[in-house]
């Protein structure tokens, strides 16, 4: 069996999007349970369009994501460089290679000749395609003779590189997740695939002979290159290398939460989530949100994307990054776009969020405390976070979920005085102050122990008794546990709130 090696090659040309993520995880993956190698590589050779700082924006999503390549541009590796760039000089043989065999021709056309050409042919209601109708009527080396072409190139006029597409022959593909794809020929151009002008292969010819130089075992990419896969056979045969071609998986589109179209950054902005994974700042100063600058776990996200055109077959929606790469597999992958809801992505993140190391999460508590100028111990910071995380979705939600513990009440909502602070209600909620001043050990456990036998002892209706408790120590009907808010405010400043409240609330 052939050794398993996969590519996530990214062009960088802008922030990485979260299906680009799923690309690369879904390679991960397929390598990691093989075995095998996951290759990173950069395809930079369309000089227009690449972005600064994209590059490393990839790198730090992956790493972010934990998709940590085997080889690659910061990895290095036996198959480098990574990035294809730094491999132009390999290229042009390739290319001449091509042209030598009768595969492919130089075409000298300028942008102005073609410019014309498209005008013409659409002036005549057609489209025009530079393929085998016209490429023997052109300034190609199909139609001038050798001398010509040679005193053209050695003259310095700028040329390319076309691919001699077949006429009308069919060629028979095979996608592993899509099945059997047949196209015939004729409905295909030359592509260009070097261009004089830059000294640069084109994406196509760059991305074969990579992928053959770095013995690429399977092609797992998304579904928007399906339509070049007629020509990358033909390269592969064209070359010779039809042998140990690699197989292909295009991955389904995502889809907007609608369901009707590509999911776009433009999606994002408006239904306010991210599509990035990392927060983006384009050079022209516009900024992206991104899942980790908004909240999310990496491993919900790659949880929530993992899920996202890919499933188990079983019920099972949590899966960690190893459960991922004992289960995955390409047969499981739809064919169908897969669509993208937010909800689900906010659901997945409170799943991670509840069994969340408590302590972690006093990481993050304690900078948004800060900014409301609250300093505690991280230790207290964890234990509130262990009894309110269970009601979170980000650790951004911590404050609204726990902003009483360091504001005592001063007024108290009316709505729920009117319910709560009547009948005996005040009365007994001086009771229950006096049993609290009596413990010593405020522990939750404790604490509750001692008060529920004290309200049944008494024959107390428990509802009235501890929400009018709430409203005395919260001063309205919002936080958790009772007893976990009295044991982080402490005894001194649990009867303290009482005190305030049994003084100050009107009885209804
Ligand atoms: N550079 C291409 C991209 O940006 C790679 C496509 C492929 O995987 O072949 O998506």
């Amino acid at each position: 069996m052939r050794r398993v090696r996969v590519r996530f090659a990214p062009s960088p040309t802008g922030p990485l999007h979260m299906g680009g993520v799923r690309t690369a995880l879904y390679n991960y993956l397929f390598a990691r349970q093989a075995g095998g190698d996951f290759i990173i590589r950069i395809e930079d050779t369309d000089s227009n369009r690449y972005v600064p700082g994209a590059e490393e924006y990839i790198f730090d999503a992956l790493e972010w994501c934990g998709i940590k390549a085997d080889e690659g541009v910061r990895e290095g590796g036996p198959h480098g460089p990574y990035r294809q760039s730094e491999r132009r000089e390999i290229y042009l043989e390739y290319a001449l290679r091509l042209v030598e065999s009768g595969n492919a021709y130089y075409a000298f056309d300028t942008p102005e000749e073609l410019d014309r050409l498209r005008h013409e042919t659409e002036q005549r209601g057609d489209t025009f395609a530079y393929n085998y109708k016209v490429r023997g009527s052109l300034a190609t080396s199909l139609a001038l003779p050798a001398d010509e072409v040679e005193k053209r190139i050695e003259r310095g006029d700028q040329w390319v590189i076309r691919f001699m597409m077949p006429e009308n022959e069919e060629v028979h593909m095979h996608d592993l997740i899509r099945g059997d794809v047949t196209i015939n020929t004729s409905t295909l151009d030359d592509k260009v695939l070097y261009k004089s002008a830059d000294q640069l292969p084109t994406y196509h010819l760059a991305n074969i002979v990579d992928d053959h130089l770095m013995e690429i075992s399977h092609v797992i990419r998304g579904e928007e290159w399906l339509p070049s896969l007629p020509l990358h056979y033909l390269l592969y045969r064209a070359f010779g290398w039809t042998d140990t071609q690699p197989e292909f998986a295009h991955l389904p589109l995502l889809l907007k939460p609608t369901g009707q179209g590509k999911l776009s950054k433009r999606d994002g902005d408006k239904l306010g989530f991210p599509v990035f994974p990392l927060q983006w700042t384009s050079p022209d100063g516009e900024v992206s949100h991104g899942y980790r600058e908004d909240g999310y776990f990496p491993e919900a996200f790659i949880n929530m994307l993992a899920l996202l055109g890919w499933n188990p077959g079983t019920e099972q929606e949590i899966f960690s990054m190893e459960e991922l790469i004992a289960q995955f597999s390409l047969d499981r992958v739809s064919k169908s776009g897969a669509r993208f809801n937010p909800d689900k992505a906010r659901w997945f993140n409170a799943q991670y969020m509840h069994v969340r190391d408590n302590d972690a999460l006093a990481d993050a508590y304690m900078p948004l405390l800060r900014e409301h100028g609250i300093d505690i111990p991280h230790e207290k910071a964890a234990r509130i976070a262990g009894y309110i995380k269970g009601r979170a979705t980000f650790v951004s939600d911590f404050w609204e979920l726990s902003y009483f513990l360091f504001k005592a009440p001063v007024t108290f909502d009316q709505k729920v005085v009117d319910k709560y602070w009547k009948n005996d209600n005040p009365e007994h909620i001086a009771g229950l102050r006096d049993v609290l001043a009596g413990i010593d050990d405020f522990s939750n456990a404790n604490t509750e122990t001692i008060c529920h036998a004290w309200i049944e002892e008494h024959g107390y209706k428990m509802g009235q008794i501890m929400n009018a408790f709430r409203l005395a120590i919260v001063g309205e009907s919002k936080g958790f546990s009772m007893y976990e808010m009295c044991e982080v405010l402490g005894k001194e400043e649990t009867l303290r709130r009482l005190d305030y409240a049994l003084a100050n609330i009107p009885r209804a």
